[in-house]
């Protein structure tokens, strides 16, 4: 039984995400995807309604389940009995960063291995941040994200544009 997880922000999941969890999904047993609840940034979306739409957006995934961590990533891999990390690289800016971090989660863990998986070529150039503009600006998102995403983004800003 081999477990992946595929750790993030996931504010909120996009396409570009969804496209890495399928092709994760078809080469593991199960996989998690693992919404961290800290993290510099100030998110629009709580972590339980990250989680709660990653799990809504991938109900058609049976081995895919979605769960909230705190601290270092090494360590919540080993609680999960996981196999690997993935992460998604969409270009080569991703790439300093998560070369960093796949080096010193090994420094941190030697039995936690990084696997890298490229999206389809059309979402590397997705990411939550540019979703949240292009929703806040009042942009059509619905090629980039999933239903239950896009009522979300409407919802909360719909509330923040009534405050
Ligand atoms: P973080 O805040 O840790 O960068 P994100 O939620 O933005 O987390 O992304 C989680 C992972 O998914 C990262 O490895 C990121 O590179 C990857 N990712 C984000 N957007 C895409 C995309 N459009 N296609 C493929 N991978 C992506």
């Amino acid at each position: 039984m081999k477990t992946v997880i595929y750790p993030g922000s996931f504010d909120p999941l996009t396409n570009g995400h969804l496209d890495v969890i399928q092709r994760a999904a078809r080469l593991f047993d199960k996989v998690v995807v693992a919404v961290a609840r800290n993290g510099g940034k100030q998110p629009l979306f709580s972590p339980v309604e990250r989680k709660t739409l990653i799990e809504h957006s991938t109900t058609e995934l049976t081995n895919v389940s979605s769960d909230i961590f705190e601290g270092l990533l090494v360590e919540y891999v080993e609680q999960q009995s996981g196999h690997a990390v993935i992460r998604g690289l969409r270009a080569l800016s991703d790439f300093e960063y998560e070369f960093q971090m796949a080096l010193m989660n090994r420094k941190l863990n030697e039995k936690v291995e990084t696997l890298f998986m490229m999206p389809r070529a059309s979402y590397s150039f997705l990411s939550s941040q540019l979703v949240k503009e292009i929703a806040t600006l009042g942009g059509d998102v619905s090629a980039f994200v999933t239903p239950e995403v896009r009522e979300a983004l409407a919802g909360k800003l719909g509330q923040a544009g009534a405050n």
